[in-house]
């Protein structure tokens, strides 16, 4: 996708604050931060949103989730919260999924 900001980021066109990579996934840190630690989960194939995935996507989605605990551990972190917006109505700005992980504030905030 020629315009979208996170297929740039995934091809090293601009540049972000990257924590981890493997085939299938980049991983960095979000720009506008919203807790101590926030960082987004990026499938590597440009997929819109939850909304335009499939049953084959199953597995992939699995292991967004599990990413996330998985990193969440590595960076010290006693709990996080997670987020995934889906279309402009579920108030989603980067129309490339992404998978929202952050936490680290002493004081929390329930929502
Ligand atoms: P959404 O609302 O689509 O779920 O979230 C998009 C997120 O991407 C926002 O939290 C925003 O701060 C972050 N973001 C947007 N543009 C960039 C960028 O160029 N670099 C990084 N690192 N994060 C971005
Ligand atoms: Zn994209």
């Amino acid at each position: 996708m020629n315009n979208c900001i996170f297929c740039k980021i995934i091809n090293k066109d601009i540049p972000a604050s990257i924590i981890y990579e493997d085939q299938e996934f980049l991983v960095f840190e979000d720009i506008k931060p919203i807790d101590k630690v926030h960082f987004l989960i990026v499938p590597k194939i440009h997929i819109k949103n939850l909304m335009g995935c499939n049953d084959t996507d199953q597995i992939m989605l699995g292991k967004m989730l599990l990413l996330g605990a998985k990193l969440a551990n590595q960076l010290g972190l006693k709990g996080y919260r997670t987020m995934i917006n889906s279309g402009a109505e579920g108030g989603q700005e980067v129309f490339h999924m992404h998978f929202h992980v952050y936490g680290g504030s002493d004081t929390l905030i329930k929502i």
